[in-house]
This record gives structure tokens, sequence and C-alpha cells, in this order.
């Protein structure tokens, strides 16, 4: 059974009245957000498509206009006023991924990216400090934006070891991830939390999702999602989202309705409705992960296996960090590039895509495609392939990969 450690199950609020401490992730997926439907006298989701919303008086929505587009929440008396500012079927799915993530609160965004680039201009926009420190690798988008300073920020890239040897007196931010994109590196979130001191940390949470590893309670400022991923899990919302403490969450809203980058109501309702499969989805993707890994690990093309655990865990990140492995992993091939080329063209299950965390099972080349902005001296080696594993009977996936490695 997945449960929550107690340090993230004593930050985490109420569900349907119940103590949190006796309910398990499996349950609070199924019920999260879900609180005030019954008085709407409805079951299921409700989504709010409204782009406008009626006004009571100038003043109060004056007042409410004012409360959101700083940050904050409507007024009660104000009104939503405009769904760039505040979607109700968006503020329930940040409320739901919230409790999972054991976090105060979270803000939704039409992207990873977008959540990405609010994260970077709500900590480096207003304050002077345009520094940041990042241990590779990084999901190739995070890597670009940083690389390209379009933000006007400049990035300092060191190993795990080395974060607090880094930071200077302008560093606005750290940015890490763990399982990192696409060789599963794993990054000691405790230990770069201490090393970081009062600069705030973003934990790039997409690979684990909140069943796995729940960074604010490790210490962590930020845990990020590329909601795209195992939070959608079916491979039809573009989706990011981040949670936090509700300080953190007002300026990052802030700039989210002066940018522009809140998520569709109809990606948070397709999200929230996810969440409730999400711990199932997870466990299922992982026991076959781990059945595919071994078998990898067993096959002559096959130089290197990349997956969580299988270098031994030098750091005991396992069991202590991570409550578990993960569904993604990735080969090292002995013919290389042309080896991934033909692996790539002959799957006939995996379907040869980028972007994972589905209950289908993806494949691609991640120097080729995802990490190609990447400055080919850190870019992953041309014979590493990538593998998102989903739902599928795990004997059929591994026919598949052995007529096409064959
Ligand atoms: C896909 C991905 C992103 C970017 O998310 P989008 O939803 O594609 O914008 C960020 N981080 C990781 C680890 C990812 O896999």
């Amino acid at each position: 059974m997945v449960s929550h450690g107690a340090a993230a199950a004593s930050t985490r609020p109420n569900v349907v009245g119940m103590r949190p401490d006796d309910l398990h992730i499996d349950t609070i997926a199924v019920h999260t957000g879900r609180d005030d439907l019954a008085a709407l006298g409805v079951h299921a989701l409700p989504i709010d498509l409204s782009t406008t919303n009626p006004l009571p008086d100038i003043e109060h929505g004056g007042d409410s206009y004012e409360s959101m587009a700083t940050g904050g929440r409507p007024l009660p008396d104000g009104g939503m006023v405009y769904a760039r500012l505040w979607n109700p079927t968006v503020a329930r799915f940040e409320k739901a991924l919230a409790e999972l993530e054991g976090a105060e609160t979270a803000v939704a965004f039409a992207s990873g990216m977008a959540a990405t680039t609010a994260m970077i201009l709500a900590h480096t926009g207003t304050t002077g400090t345009r520094h940041i420190v990042a241990v590779r690798p990084l999901y190739g988008g995070t890597d670009h934006l940083l690389e390209s300073n379009l933000l006007g920020t400049a990035t300092t890239y060191c190993e795990q070891d080395e974060v607090g040897a880094s930071i200077r007196d302008d560093t606005a931010l750290v940015v890490i991830e763990t399982p990192a994109n696409p060789t599963l590196d794993l990054v000691d979130i405790a230990a770069v939390v201490a090393q970081a001191g009062d600069v705030p940390v973003v934990v790039d949470n997409t690979f684990a999702t909140p069943v796995l590893q729940n960074p604010i309670a490790l210490g962590a400022t930020m845990s990020l999602h590329s909601a795209t991923k195992y939070i959608g899990g079916h491979g039809d919302v573009i989706a990011g989202v981040i949670a936090c403490d509700e300080a953190t969450a007002t300026r990052l809203r802030s700039v989210r309705a002066i940018t522009g980058a809140i998520l569709h109501p109809l990606g948070a309702y397709l999200l929230h409705r996810g969440l409730a499969t999400l711990p199932l989805r997870i466990r299922a993707q992982q026991e076959n992960a781990r059945r595919i890994a071994e078998w990898l690990g067993t096959q002559s093309a096959v130089r290197q296996v990349y997956y969580p655990g299988v270098d031994g865990d030098p750091r005991g990140i396992i069991g202590r960090q991570m409550r578990g492995t993960g569904a993604m992993l990735a080969i090292g091939l002995h013919g290389g590039y042309a080896a991934a080329s033909e692996l790539t063209s002959k799957v006939r299950l995996f379907e040869h895509a980028v972007s994972l965390g589905g209950v289908d099972s993806l494949i691609q080349h991640p120097a080729a495609l995802t990490h190609r902005p990447v400055p080919p001296e850190v870019r992953p080696s041309a014979e590493v392939v990538r593998l998102s594993i989903g739902i599928e009977n795990v004997d059929d996936l591994v026919a598949d990969l052995a007529q096409a490695l064959g």
C-alpha cells in the first residue's frame, strides 16, 4: 500500500471531514477537491466555462479584480470578474493537487513550460536578483529556457553536492529535477535544501508524481509538474501545476494573471478526473517498468539500463525520499545512434513519440528530440533511448521490445 509519510500527512488539510492520518493516498486521490460538490447538488465535477462574470457593482467588482490581479483570491462580495484571473474548475483541481502533494495550495498553468516561466519570473522579475543555480540533467525545455537567458537570468550549473558553493548573494532560485529527464538521475532533495539556505528550491516532480515523492515535506519551496504527463495520464491535456505555500502562490498567480498563463477549465476537469486513478496507474506502470528494466538488463544489445536503483542507490534515496522507483526508464544501446534509430522504428506496441506518463507505452530518442536544445557537451548520448511504460500487459511489452531489438 502506498501511503504518505508522516511529514506530508501532518501538513495535509482535511478530506471529506475525516482525519487525514486515517486515509491512504488511494482514498485521498478519489475524494480530493470534491468537498463543495454536495452543496452544489452534484456528484461529478462541474465544468465552469464562463470567460466573464457578472459584476455586483463597480466598487466591489473593482476590489475583487485588484485582489486577483495582485495574486489573491476573488473577494466574496466582488465576484470572479474574468476567467484569466480565476476559474472555479481550475481552483478545484489546484486544491486537489495540493492535498495530494501535502502542500498548502497549488497554482495551475496552461503547460509545464508556462509554469516554469511564471515560476522564474515570480522569483526574478521583481527582486532584482536574476541568478539561478541548477543541477543537470533537466528536461530539455527547462534547460533551453535557462540556457537561452530569454528571461534575463544567468544560470550556474553544478553537481548536487556543489549547490551550496554555487549560491551567490544575488541567487534567486535553485532548480532541480528528480528523477531527472531522461537518464533518471536521482537528486537528494533534503541535502540540496540544506545547502540552499534561504534560497527557494523548486523540484520538478513530474517523473515521481505526488504518489511517489513529496518535495514540500522535504523542505522544497515548490513542487512543479508537467501535468501533461502522469497527472493527466491519457495524453490529451497540456498543463502545468506548482504546489507551494500561499505566499509563493500569490506571486505565481499574479504573474499568471498578468501574462495570461492560466490553465483552461476543460483541461483542469480532465486532470482532476484523472487524479482518482493516479495511484492505481502509477502502481501498475511501475510494476511493468520494474519487470522491463530487469529484462532489458539481460539483453546483449543493451549496454546500460537507466532506472532508479539499478546503480545500487548510493545516496539511499529510494525508500527515504521516494516511495518507489517509478515507470520511466532509459537504455544505452551498444549499436549507438543506428541501433536507437532501428529500435524506435521497429516497435509496434510502443509508440514512437515524445511525452510520457500515459497509460500507453512510448519510446523516443532524447538527443534528437526532447533534449535537442541542450548544449552538445551535456546532451544525452546518441545511444540513449527513453521509454515511458504504460499499463499494457507486461509480457506483450517485453515481446514487442524483443522483436524490435532482435
Ligand atoms: C514535459 C516536461 C516538462 C514541460 O512540460 P510541458 O507540459 O510539455 O510544457 C517539464 N518537465 C519535465 C520533467 C517534463 O517531462
